[in-house]
C-alpha cells in the first residue's frame, strides 16, 4: 500500500512524463506539417484545406495555426528555443508568422515572450505587413455586432486574405478593407494621385513611366465612370468645361488645396471642421455664369453650402443663419 505522499510523487512523475511527451509530439507535429506545407500537400492531394485537415485528424483552424507556426520555426530558429522553454506558445508562433523577418526577429520575440496572447496581439498590431515596427500609440478598441450572414462575409474575407500568407486578425481584415475603400473613394487621395501623375508627366514626358501612370489612371477612370475611347473622352472633357460637370483636374486641385475640409469661417475666425458630406461650392454661382475653375470653387460641407446658396438667393433668414451657424452649437 502506497502512502499519500508516495501516491502524490507518483502522479507528479506521471504528469511530467506525459507533458514532456506531449511537447515532443507537438514539435514533431509542427515538423511534419511544415514538410507537408512545403509540398503543398492539400492541393497536391486534390483536397481543400478543410478536407485535408480532417484527413490528418485536425480541424481546419488547428491545421492553419500549426502550418503558420511551422513557417515561423523554419525561418527563425530562435523561436524554437522559446517554444521548447515554454516561453511562447504555438498560438504566438502562428500570430507572428506573417510579420516576423530576419531584421525584426529579436524585437518581436523579445516583446512577445512570456506575454499573454492578447498582449502579443496588441504588440503585433504595431508591426506592418512589411515587418516594420510602428511607434507605440494609444489603442482604441472597437466592438462590432454582426448578423450571422455578415459574419460569414467577414470569414470569407479572412479566407481571401489568408491566401497571401497567414490567417489575418479581425483588425487586419478591417484595416485592409478601410485602406482599399480610401484608395478607391477618398477624393483627397485621388487628387494626390492626380497631382503625382502630373508631376511625373512633367518630369518625364513619354518615358517608361507612362505605362505605370496609365494603369493608375485607368483604375481611377474605372471607379469614376465606364471606360471610353480617347475620342469620346476628349469630347466629353470639352463638354465638361462648358457643361455642368466640374473637370476632374479642377476638382482634384480644389480638394488638395482645401484638404477636403469645409472652408467656411466662423465669426470667431475658426474654420469649420467638417470633412463629411463635402461638396464643391461655386463662389460666383454656376447658374450666374461662374466658371469651373479652382479659383471659383471651394470645399464646403452640405450645411454651409446650402446656407451659402440660400444667402446668395437673398433669403434673409438663411443669411442670418450662415453668419451664426457652427457645427454642434446649432440645430
Ligand atoms: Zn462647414
Amino acid at each position: 500500500m502506497m502512502t499519500f505522499r508516495e501516491q502524490l510523487l507518483h502522479l507528479i512523475a506521471e504528469a511530467q512524463k506525459i507533458h514532456r511527451e506531449e511537447k515532443s509530439l507537438t514539435m514533431r507535429s509542427l515538423r511534419v506539417i511544415g514538410e507537408l506545407e512545403l509540398r503543398r500537400a492539400a492541393p497536391s492531394c486534390g483536397m481543400s484545406v478543410e478536407k485535408f485537415a480532417r484527413h490528418i485528424a485536425l480541424t481546419k483552424d488547428q491545421y492553419l495555426k500549426r502550418s503558420a507556426a511551422s513557417r515561423t520555426l523554419r525561418f527563425i530558429p530562435e523561436a524554437k528555443l522559446l517554444l521548447e522553454a515554454g516561453e511562447i506558445s504555438l498560438s504566438h508562433l502562428a500570430l507572428i508568422s506573417a510579420k516576423i523577418t530576419r531584421a525584426n526577429r529579436k524585437v518581436v520575440l523579445e516583446n512577445i515572450r512570456g506575454k499573454s496572447l492578447r498582449e502579443a496581439k496588441l504588440f503585433m498590431s504595431r508591426v506592418t505587413p512589411d515587418g516594420e515596427l510602428l511607434p507605440e500609440e494609444e489603442i482604441c478598441e472597437l466592438k462590432l455586432t454582426l448578423t450571422k450572414s455578415q459574419f460569414a462575409l467577414l470569414e470569407r474575407a479572412r479566407e481571401v486574405l489568408a491566401a497571401a500568407g497567414s490567417v489575418p486578425t479581425d483588425a487586419e481584415i478591417f484595416m485592409k478593407a478601410v485602406g482599399d475603400l480610401l484608395t478607391k473613394r477618398d477624393p483627397l487621395r485621388k487628387a494626390e494621385r492626380a497631382a503625382a501623375r502630373q508631376r511625373n508627366l512633367d518630369d518625364d514626358l513619354g518615358s517608361r513611366n507612362n505605362n505605370v501612370e496609365k494603369t493608375v489612371e485607368n483604375n481611377d477612370a474605372a471607379v469614376a465612370a465606364p471606360k471610353e475611347g480617347p475620342t469620346i473622352a476628349a469630347t466629353r472633357q470639352q463638354q465638361n468645361i462648358a457643361g455642368r460637370y466640374i473637370p476632374a483636374a479642377v476638382r482634384h486641385q480644389v480638394w488638395l488645396r482645401d484638404q477636403g475640409q469645409c472652408t467656411h469661417m466662423h465669426p470667431d475666425g475658426s474654420r469649420c471642421q467638417e470633412k463629411m458630406m463635402i461638396e464643391l461650392d461655386h463662389i460666383n454661382l454656376y447658374c450666374r455664369g461662374g466658371e469651373h475653375s479652382a479659383s471659383n470653387l471651394q470645399v464646403k460641407c452640405r450645411l454651409h453650402n446650402n446656407f451659402a446658396a440660400a444667402a446668395a438667393f437673398g433669403n434673409e433668414w438663411y443669411r442670418h443663419k450662415l453668419e451664426s451657424v457652427t457645427h454642434g452649437r446649432d440645430s
